[in-house]
């Protein structure tokens, strides 16, 4: 299981409540990968101040920490983690510290697994407005500018987690902004 970050809306199928009060890994058998940014900037014994706040309160006790004391977490940094030969986890920080997306080569098709770099097709096309959920709008914005930009480059498939619709897009780049080239066809 790959999480992109540690949100409740995106960690939040980890784990499920046992009858007997418990929170225990929703796939006993799955390894989690989960940014060690992430983990420790929302581990609550770290004591970090999140823009979040109160939005985030128990994410980590709940959903995070079960599958961690279970010994099915993979805690990695650097500049990549790789899946595969086809999987690829890359940083791109902002949205939350340990925010990343993911790379999908097949052949020579590529795709993109962008999680909360961005909520809405506006963003593409004015990559600098941030929802109030990212917690470090700079860092964001360079993130989102850098992913599209290589989305672009490399006529990759980009798929937001929170995009309505058919949700995926190519897209290409217009002055210092970017523009949707064309929806992915499917039903
Ligand atoms: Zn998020």
């Amino acid at each position: 299981m790959i999480c992109t970050h540690v949100h409740g809306d995106h960690v939040g199928w980890n784990t499920r409540l046992t009858d007997d009060g418990e929170w225990r890994p929703t796939f006993p058998n799955a390894q989690y990968v989960i940014s060690r940014a992430d983990f420790d900037y929302w581990n609550p014994a770290n004591g970090h101040q999140t823009r979040s706040g109160p939005r985030m309160a128990n994410v980590f006790e709940d959903s995070v920490a079960p599958v961690h004391q279970a010994g099915q977490t993979v805690l990695w940094e650097g500049d990549h983690y790789d899946i595969d030969a086809q999987l690829r986890i890359e940083p791109a920080p902002g949205h939350t510290p340990g925010s990343s997306v993911v790379w999908l080569r097949s052949d020579t098709d590529r795709a993109v697994f962008a999680g909360d770099l961005l909520h809405s097709p506006l963003q593409i096309v004015e990559p600098d407005d941030c929802p109030s959920f990212d917690e470090d709008e700079p860092r964001a914005r360079d993130s989102r500018r850098r992913v599209m930009g290589e989305a672009a480059d490399r006529g990759a498939l980009l798929f937001p987690a929170h995009f309505p619709g058919p949700g995926a897009a190519e897209v290409r780049c217009v002055g210092d902004r970017f523009a949707v080239k064309g929806w992915a066809a499917w039903r």
